[in-house]
């Protein structure tokens, strides 16, 4: 009996010992949080769920609707509540079949696609010349050459020196012809800008123009850099069709339009448009047993791009903190505080879903203990940074603390920081005053061959990271809901700004669009 007293007695002083200095820790849910992430993960299904059953979720498409639906119906299945949240509209487009085909001088295939909103071939299949937007000194000679454009396909991207990225070049090339096709790159990048002002329009106004003067479609390519990478965003068109033809096909058109051979493509493009949509948030929940309205909210942007399957923006933010939130449902059911995870959408076009979830819910935002959004590719969090919040390091280090080593080893932290302003959605926080970070990731040479492009499809995704991630945001959520103290708000004097000798600003609160894609 004694003994016993004497054991507990032991363990109550440690545990006040470690109180002390340090925030209380269960380890056998930080334990149980690996166990599940490891022995029961669900990151590969969600994943082949999301990416390849639903597919691209492009705001206002039905298949972000779908994947909000879905998204519902996992967290329900996991015994979390969960609901989605209007707030705005969104013209309405449903990608359908695009077909491009080179006619003449010979028969192929091309690689390419139509950009998002494109207006369609109305069921027809449309076939024309292919021209080379004019370089005209000015923009009285562009008017004259305008109609000249009628019937034809227009290509209106530069025709890059060469298909293959840098680091290739600095691999196998010789110091002279890297230089020459830098040298080459540069002259021709700054020669068609001149060319696109001298027609006096913008690259949005150009397009228009020349559906104006009565062009079958506008063809561009905006390479990104890397070996059969392209990056694909929406299109300016009202009436005909824009498409980007891949780095190889478009070369190929090009020299060929240049040299005089004049060829020909065929383009059907299918996409419906579908109305004025509703678009949605999808916020799932743990209630707080003891500060029911205190939060700790896990982030990640729902939206994608649509040309690929937005598998890494932000598929992986998306798999991760879902998996995060059913761990802790399994291993931490009864959080101190409330612990919400916001499936943003229209992040791409404005961070909208996360600015639009701030300014309907100031109740919630300014009860947040921490934010944690991850986008930023696949990667092993490598990062967090205090966004300038003087006493960032004192609460975000007694959390970290509970991360096992062979996770937080691989975590650089900056302090306190400096406030970010976009990027992802921990900025629409930020803006607001609420302690919001980022979870940043490792590369994985995201900026060139998955961000935006046709490439960011399932199989880039590095699972063992993207369950690192999980683990890592899990007990991070865990920590910020049990610490008995509330996140200080209290942030950095901002330095003096260098240029204009005033003092930086906090960021300001932005408000979303809320009816978009309509101009
Ligand atoms: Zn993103």
């Amino acid at each position: 009996m004694m003994k016993k007293l004497n054991t507990n007695l032991i363990i109550l002083f440690l545990l006040v010992a470690e109180f002390s200095f340090a925030q209380v820790k269960d380890t056998s849910i930080i334990n149980g949080i690996v166990h599940e992430a490891t022995y029961n993960s669900q990151l590969e299904n969600l994943a082949h769920e999301l990416m390849d059953k639903i597919g691209p979720r492009l705001v206002g498409s039905p298949k972000m609707q779908q994947a909000h639906d879905w998204a519902i119906a996992k967290y329900n299945s996991w015994g979390i509540d969960a609901h989605n949240e209007k707030w705005g509209e969104w013209r309405g487009w449903e990608r359908g079949i695009t077909h491009i085909d080179m006619l003449a001088p010979w028969i192929k295939s091309l690689e390419g696609t139509q950009l998002a909103w494109s207006p369609s071939t109305k069921g027809k299949t449309i076939t024309g010349d292919v021209i080379i937007l004019a370089d005209m000194p000015d923009s009285l000679s562009f008017q004259k050459w305008l109609p000249s454009v009628k019937g034809k396909f227009v290509m209106v991207s530069m025709n890059q020196p060469t298909g293959r990225p840098d680091y290739n070049w600095e691999e196998f090339g010789t110091k002279p012809s890297i230089q020459k096709m830098k040298d080459t790159r540069d002259k021709q990048t700054a020669n068609w800008s001149k060319r696109i002002s001298n027609t006096g329009y913008n690259n949005k106004t150009l397009v228009r123009a020349l559906e104006n003067a009565g062009a079958a479609g506008i063809v561009q390519n905006y390479w990104s850099k890397g070996f059969g990478v392209d990056k694909i965003f929406g299109a300016y068109t009202k009436k005909i069709p824009t498409i980007n033809i891949a780095l190889e096909d478009y070369g190929l058109l090009y020299r060929l339009a240049e040299d005089g051979t004049v060829p020909k493509i065929s383009v059907r493009a299918d996409s419906k448009e579908t109305g004025i949509v509703p678009t949605f948030n999808t916020i799932a929940e743990i209630k707080g047993t003891e500060k029911p309205n205190e939060y700790v909210l896990l982030s990640a942007h729902f939206d994608s791009w649509d040309g690929g399957t937005g598998a890494t923006d932000n598929g992986t933010g998306t798999i991760t903190i879902m998996e995060a939130i059913r761990i802790l449902k399994k291993v931490y059911p009864h959080p101190k505080r409330t612990i919400l995870v916001g499936n943003w959408g229209s992040e791409e076009q404005g961070l909208n879903g996360s600015r639009a979830f701030v300014e309907d819910h100031p109740e919630i935002v300014k009860n947040i203990q921490a934010v944690f959004n991850q986008d930023n590719g696949t990667g092993r969090i490598v990062n967090i940074a205090g966004q300038g919040f003087l006493n960032s390091s004192e609460y975000i280090g007694r959390w970290l603390s509970a991360v096992p080593d062979s996770f937080r080893s691989q975590i650089e932290t900056n302090f306190p920081g400096y406030p970010g302003s976009g990027g992802s959605d921990f900025a629409s926080f930020v803006a607001a005053g609420a302690p919001a970070f980022s979870l940043s990731s490792n590369s994985w040479a995201y900026g060139t061959y998955t961000w935006h492009t046709n490439r960011d499809t399932y199989d880039k995704i590095v699972f063992d990271d993207v369950r690192n991630n999980a683990i890592v945001t899990a007990i991070l959520a865990y920590m910020a809901s049990e610490d008995p103290e509330t996140s200080s708000r209290v942030k950095i004097v901002l330095p003096v700004n260098q240029q204009t000798g005033e003092q930086d600003k906090w960021p300001p609160q932005k408000s979303p669009t809320r009816r978009g894609g309509l101009d």
